[in-house]
């Protein structure tokens, strides 16, 4: 059993940062990192409104910059996913990877969320076949393809302008008639002539001979149902919150979020949690990481409240 003080579970911009401020209180924090260092904005192509970078920068080169930081102030990252935790007997918390074990005096959770899935019949049968939840990974295999987007919000708009660059048509298919996503996507979306909408509509399966070759579509108002030939499945349609370790171990709403207060606490003592595992409103990668910072910051005070 490996004796740490502050374990970091997960290592998108809301871990990274809590490394860093617990890194730089001389706390020598271990990063576990899950399946991907960066979460979610590795696999994202363009970030344009993180402060401080005017002309942007792509996902991944954010998280290298993030991970060098914390790894400046001490902080040490393992590649590895915790398949157990035990929350329930106090500090120190027991933290089981795939490797290792370990006792932690504090943890901070900060494991995210991932993207959610429509249910329908040929969704999991054709991913990596014609079926993606990311633009940026799998948008170079549709050049000169036709692809449809599901979902009205900022990441199926994003997304879809960015297929543009490969696809020769993208049919964005919501299941209103007025798009989630803020104006200036909405904007561009509007202006891109290669991007198409069909509203009111939902996918009820997604079909093919070993490749995806078209969706069945059915109209929520009239009850239609037709039939749309597709080479491509983009979805984004909003993400669950990664819980599934702290069931029945730290208290969530009903949404599946952990819940924090002000400070990060979660309802276990010694336990904080920040970014999209406890945030279902803002998902920024601004938010998360003023989450990450205040997360470490209180951590920091539990642990001199403790020894002091
Ligand atoms: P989101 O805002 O929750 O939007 C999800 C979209 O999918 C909504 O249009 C929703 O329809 C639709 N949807 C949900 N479940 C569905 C289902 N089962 N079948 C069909 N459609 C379904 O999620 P998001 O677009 O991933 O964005 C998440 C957060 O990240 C947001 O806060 C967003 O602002 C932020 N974000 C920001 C940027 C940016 O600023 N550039 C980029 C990406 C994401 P309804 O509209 O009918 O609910």
């Amino acid at each position: 059993m490996e004796k740490e003080k502050v374990i970091v579970i997960g290592s998108g911009p809301a871990g990274l940062t809590a490394a860093l401020y617990t890194g730089r209180a001389d706390l020598n924090p271990l990063v576990i990192a899950g399946d991907l260092l960066g979460g979610q904005i590795s696999l994202t192509n363009e970030v344009e409104n993180y402060p401080g970078f005017p002309e942007g920068l792509t996902g991944p080169e954010l998280v290298e910059l993030m991970r060098q930081q914390a790894e400046r102030f001490g902080a040490r990252i393992e590649y590895d996913m915790v398949t157990e935790v035990d929350f329930t007997r106090g500090s120190p918390f027991y933290v089981k990877t795939h490797q290792k074990e370990y006792e932690a005096e504090a943890v901070i959770v900060a494991v995210g969320a991932s993207p959610r899935k429509l249910h329908v019949p040929g969704e999991d049968e054709f991913v990596g076949r014609g079926v993606s939840y990311c633009g940026t990974c799998d948008g170079f295999f549709f050049r000169g393809k036709e692809v449809v987007v599901v979902g009205g919000g900022d990441s199926a708009l994003e997304e879809g302008i960015f297929l543009t660059k490969f696809a020769t048509k993208v049919t964005i298919i919501h299941r209103r008639d007025q798009l989630r996503a803020g104006a200036a996507l909405q904007k561009r979306a509007y202006n891109n002539e290669k991007i198409g909408f069909v509203w009111d509509t939902v996918v009820e399966a997604i079909e093919g001979d070993g490749v995806v070759q078209r969706v069945r579509l059915r109209n929520v108002k009239t009850d239609e149902t037709s039939i749309m030939p597709t080479d491509g499945v983009f979805i984004f349609i909003g993400h669950d919150p990664n819980n599934a370790l702290f069931k029945g171990q730290l208290e969530m709403n009903d949404a599946g979020y952990v819940v924090t207060d002000r400070e990060m606490r979660t309802s276990a003592e010694g336990v904080f949690a920040a970014g999209e595992i406890q945030d279902h409103t803002f998902r920024q990668i601004a938010t998360s990481v003023g989450q990450g910072c205040a997360a470490a910051m209180m951590c920091e005070r539990w642990l001199a409240g403790r020894e002091g």
